[in-house]
């Protein structure tokens, strides 16, 4: 029987349809009964309650609403209950209990020396930087003969980045119909199966769309490791680059080429000021063949408004831009770092500094949502949107004013 007490309450300004919330505080104890146990349904019956509401006054419109409460029912599941771990609209539910997730308490930053300070404990270390797949000097200094015996041989077939199908490197311009899911599988907690959200297919499911919703006429590889990458194109190394310290945000938008996964867009935004220093589209080395516009943004790519990337790697390797003091901040920047083939020591990268249970990556969108309180990547991505909302999750990280533009 259905607990009485199992409602939404009452609220001047409802985000959302009674009948909808009725079924969003019943979904959120049935996920709480199924997380905690039945011996709980009675306690639990409250804290369903609870939690609709603070989501539905923490949203304005019926579209936050919505997305909010399929956050925290995320959440809640990957935090198996635990309302500890537990954040709505960015706010803990317990305070004090998400140390690693909220800004440092304190006071706000304002001196120039101690937020530069404050930059230089976030760096990686070199183990994070191993660990992370970054390309370090080390591993170049590593690299010798015996290696590259093997890497022609390795080197000469690759699996496809979408439909996983081994095909050789020369085949790349090869028609073909490469059948895959654009967005990644989830595991259906309740069906126990994995399930598809770009087409709702599941590992169930018996129709040939099983093996993607999409098909594309090449197969397309995505190279990794030092000696595959600098094959391909060299990397530079900022050591030899002197200047002054900066700190710049970087996110760069990629597409398939010929010659694998390569830059298209690259976007660079000072810390200090806000200014976005660079922002161009960038033509790759190969051939385009996908410039996987629904996520990069990128449609076309003109030779009236881009730049070559040898070009644009110039442009920005200078003392006034990348030096060897420089702080680079981004997201999974190993990624970017290795699109733009870049040696660098100074990294601050946002996902590995908010592991969530110390192991997971999480999205730039769920933690610029999470710590911001701003949805972002809704559609296509914006690598200036996406620098911007890397630099400013570490500055509330730190407690620096977002939109602060001078500095003494
Ligand atoms: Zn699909
Ligand atoms: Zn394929």
């Amino acid at each position: 029987m259905t607990d009485p007490g199992l409602r939404p309450v009452d609220l001047a300004n409802q985000p959302a349809k009674f009948q909808d919330r009725y079924k969003v505080v019943h979904k959120l104890h049935e996920e709480l009964v199924r997380l905690k146990g039945n011996k709980y349904a009675k306690k639990l019956v409250k804290l369903a309650v609870m939690l609709e509401a603070k989501v539905a006054k923490s949203s304005k419109t019926a579209q936050t609403y919505r997305f909010t409460v399929n956050v925290l029912i995320r959440d809640l599941i990957n935090h198996k209950g635990n309302i500890n771990e537990i954040s709505i609209a960015g706010k803990p539910l317990i305070p004090g209990k998400q140390k690693a997730i909220r800004g440092v308490d304190g006071p706000i930053l304002e001196d120039v020396n101690k937020i530069m300070e404050a930059l230089n404990d976030l760096l990686l270390t070199p183990e994070q930087m191993e660990k992370n797949s970054y390309i370090t000097r080390q591993q170049i200094e590593d690299f010798n003969l015996e290696f590259l015996n093997k890497v022609t041989f390795e080197s000469k077939y690759v699996d496809c980045f979408r439909c996983k199908m081994k095909f050789q490197r020369s085949d790349i311009k090869k028609e073909v119909m490469c059948k895959y899911h654009p967005s990644k599988k989830q595991y259906n907690f309740e069906g126990k199966f994995y399930d598809y959200p770009c087409c709702g297919e599941t590992s169930l499911s018996v129709s040939p769309q099983r093996l993607g919703c999409k098909v594309f006429k090449h197969h397309v590889f995505k190279d990794e490791g030092y000696t595959l990458l600098s094959k391909i194109s060299p990397f530079s190394d900022t050591k030899n680059i002197n200047g002054l310290s900066n700190v710049i945000s970087i996110d760069c938008e990629m597409g398939f080429t010929t010659l694998g996964y390569e830059m298209i867009r690259l976007t660079m935004v000072d810390f200090f000021t806000n200014r976005v220093l660079f922002d161009k589209i960038t033509r790759p080395l190969g051939e385009v063949l996908d410039l996987n516009s629904e996520y990069s943004g990128v449609h076309e790519i003109k030779d009236s408004d881009s730049i070559p990337y040898d070009d644009a790697m110039k442009e920005i390797l200078n003392k006034n831009m990348i030096n060897k003091n420089t702080i680079l901040i981004g997201h999974g920047f190993e990624n970017d770092l290795n699109v733009m083939r870049l040696i660098h020591d100074k990294c601050i990268d946002t996902a590995v500094m908010f592991l969530r249970k110390g192991t997971y990556k999480q999205a730039l969108k769920d933690l610029a949502f999470k710590m911001l309180g701003v949805k972002i990547q809704t559609g296509e991505h914006d690598s200036a949107i996406d620098a911007i909302t890397t630099m400013n999750i570490v500055k509330k990280h730190l407690n620096i004013s977002i939109d602060r533009k001078e500095w003494n």
